[in-house]
């Protein structure tokens, strides 16, 4: 009988889980899935410093979110939403900081074999040997002897060391294939001296075999730099100087701390959102959650980063979960890093959510309104016209929120823009003769079916006088109600402004545009 196929995602739960992460968990769990095996879940929490109890739940959280299920490790119980005290499994606890028995143990057995000895109160593991060790990826490695110190594998304080934990872990939960980040590759011979040696020491070698590695090549930004939580704060930071930024502007906003954010000193996440919130920039989103807020849909971010590092050999780049289990294959993921594309994953997004059906966009939209939309919400009406403005052009789920703000705010209208000024609102532009014709046109029309009339006086003003068409009329009316040259359907838009508030923005827009 032939091994069942055993992978596990391993995170440390000290922040919350980045894309790079929710990646290769969904490269292991494809692995599991499409041959019949098994998917583990373990928190590797040993760096008790930086591990936190909410920093687990919530990277559990974000793979349930985006559709990752394990067969074994920690689970979300009844009367327990987010804890994930509960445990399932053969081979647990799945807490690292819980098998600590377990890890002294093999490092006892090391030691009386000889293989490790003590060090100043911490336990080394002997090197020397040229290790080889072989990768899915990429490929047979071999490092010399001279390059591979002794390693710590259990540290002063008692605790096993990184290396020691995965290494035991793997073994006792039968982990055939090891799915990780390229960042582990130095690691590895390091993990193979580790499980030869424990072969040679433990009562049952035959678990000690070492398992196929394969390391996934890292995500990097469309600059070259690795993509990284860090690139909030180097973005708010930015933001922060070049509008000349100072202590004491935003409100509950730290002096000290935001004096050592400046100087580099901390990259605070949560500070970094304080200022992009106060400048209006938007941050970059780095942890599923922040794809989440914004209104990725879970599919869209799996197809999309399904193809970060792994080539599917043909042409067809979108897929579900099903298809990608089925087409997956350790020789498709590739050496090479590759580079986020937002753009792409917008078009992926943008696809799914106008697949998505109306009552499901409304209802996954609502869950992201803004609380200045509460009113136009509460028109069913009106809301049911702003979903079937944005659902076919939506970007993300936030986006209509960000762009569509006019439908809840007065516009401000810059006539300087140069969008705006080549709509016919520049010096002696026609823009404003336009207006006044729509606006008298208009204030005749009736107040039900407000939308389509208008839409249809001003396609009779071009049919009759083709010298200024369509365009002109319309975009002179997009600048009035929005401030901006680009608004959804002019049809909707107008039914979901109503009449008099159209007329109003009109007359708004005329007034203040220069003489
Ligand atoms: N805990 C390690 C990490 O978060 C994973 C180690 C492994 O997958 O072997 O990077």
């Amino acid at each position: 009988m032939t091994q069942p196929i055993v992978t596990r995602f391993a995170p440390s739960p000290t922040g919350a889980l980045h894309i790079g992460g929710a990646r290769t968990a969904l490269f292991a769990w494809a692995f599991a899935r499409k041959h019949g095996g098994k998917f583990i879940l373990r928190i590797e929490d040993t760096d008790q410093r930086r591990s936190s109890k909410d920093s687990a739940a919530g990277i559990l959280r974000d793979l349930q979110w985006i559709g990752i299920d394990w067969d074994e490790g920690p689970m979300p119980a009844e009367g327990d939403p987010g804890g994930y005290d509960h445990q399932k499994g053969e081979s647990g606890p799945y807490f690292q900081s819980q098998r600590l028995d377990i890890y002294n143990q093999h490092i006892e057995a090391l030691r009386k074999g000889g293989f490790a000895y003590e060090d100043q109160g911490a336990v080394r593991l002997r090197m020397g040997k040229d290790i080889t060790h072989d990768d899915a990826v990429f490929g047979t490695i071999t490092v010399p002897g001279k390059d591979l110190e002794d390693f710590v594998i259990k540290k002063a304080d008692g605790f096993p060391t990184f290396h020691l934990a995965v290494v035991v872990d793997d073994a006792l939960m039968g982990t055939t294939h090891v799915l990780r980040g390229a960042e582990h590759l130095p690691n590895t011979p390091k993990h193979a001296a580790l499980l030869d040696a424990l072969a040679q020491v433990m009562p049952n070698p035959e678990k000690y075999a070492r398992p196929v590695w394969a390391h996934m090549p890292s995500i990097m930004n469309p600059g070259g730099s690795k993509m990284s939580k860090r690139d909030k704060a180097k973005v708010a930071r930015e933001a922060a100087q070049k509008a000349g930024l100072g202590m004491g502007v935003v409100q509950g906003m730290e002096d000290a701390l935001f004096a050592s954010f400046m100087k580099k000193e901390t990259d605070d996440k949560g500070l970094a959102e304080v200022i992009a919130a106060h400048l209006g920039v938007t941050l970059p989103e780095i942890e599923v959650l922040d794809f989440a807020k914004s209104g990725y849909l879970p599919a869209a971010i799996l197809n999309y980063i399904a193809l970060l590092g792994w080539n599917p050999k043909t042409e067809v780049e979108r897929f579900d979960l099903p298809e990608f289990i089925e087409r997956f294959t350790l020789e498709g993921i590739h050496k090479s890093n590759s580079t986020f594309d937002r753009e792409k994953l917008f078009r992926f997004n943008a696809e799914r959510i106008a697949a998505l059906t109306p009552a499901a966009f409304s209802t996954r939209a609502a869950g992201l309104a803004p609380a200045e939309f509460a009113g136009l919400m509460q028109d069913e009406t009106k809301w049911h016209l702003f979903c079937k403005a944005y659902q076919p052009r939506a970007r993300t789920l936030s986006e209509p929120f960000r762009i569509g703000r006019f439908f809840v705010a007065a516009p401000v209208w810059n006539f300087a823009d140069k969008g705006v000024a080549k709509a016919g609102f520049g010096p002696g532009g026609e823009a404003p003769g336009l207006l006044a014709q729509m606006q008298a046109a208009f204030a005749t029309l009736p107040e039900n079916g407000f939308g389509k009339a208008a839409h249809d006086w001003i396609a009779a003003q071009a049919a009759e006088n083709p010298a200024i068409g369509m365009g002109k009329w319309a975009g002179a009316l997009r600048v009035a109600i929005s401030g901006s040259t680009t608004t959804p359907d002019l049809e909707i838009s107008l039914d979901l402004l109503g009449q008099k508030e159209t007329l109003k923005r009109m007359a708004g827009c005329l007034g203040n545009v220069p003489k």
